[in-house]
């Protein structure tokens, strides 16, 4: 898929519209997400142009892949995630993975008993 510039993300990332950081980097950005599924739900981006974690797994510079995962790593930390109770990271990919977002972004969530990870059919 063909990255889109008018994404929401992107948006952010331009300062086009607000968003509750927790922390940014050089590489990444960490911000709250505005309709939480959990009492902890945060989302973290690369700043870069990847459509979903298979595009940023394969095309992401080091630095860009190592800076995006401190950075979750801090982010858990300053959260309470881990150390902690536990969380559960998510991505979401593409029509059976339902992305809303399709700019690459990491679900980090806790603060609760997450139940199982997938809804049987
Ligand atoms: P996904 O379904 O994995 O693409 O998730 C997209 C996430 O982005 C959802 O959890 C939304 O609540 C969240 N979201 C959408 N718009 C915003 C926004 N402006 N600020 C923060 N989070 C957002």
């Amino acid at each position: 898929m063909r990255y889109d510039p008018t994404n929401i993300f992107a948006r952010i990332l331009r300062g086009e519209i607000p968003n509750k950081t927790i922390l940014e980097t050089a590489h990444t950005l960490a911000f709250h997400d505005i309709h939480p599924q959990a009492p902890v739900h945060a989302l973290v981006i690369p700043k870069g142009a990847y459509v979903d974690f298979a595009d940023f797994a394969a095309n992401a510079t080091a630095e860009e892949l190592v800076d995006f995962h401190r950075t979750s790593a801090k982010v858990c930390e300053m959260l309470g995630l881990a150390p902690g109770d536990g969380f559960r990271g998510i991505t979401n990919a593409g029509v059976n993975g339902m992305q809303e977002v399709p700019h690459y972004h990491l679900h980090l969530l806790g603060g609760r008993v997450l139940g199982r990870l997938v809804e049987k059919a």
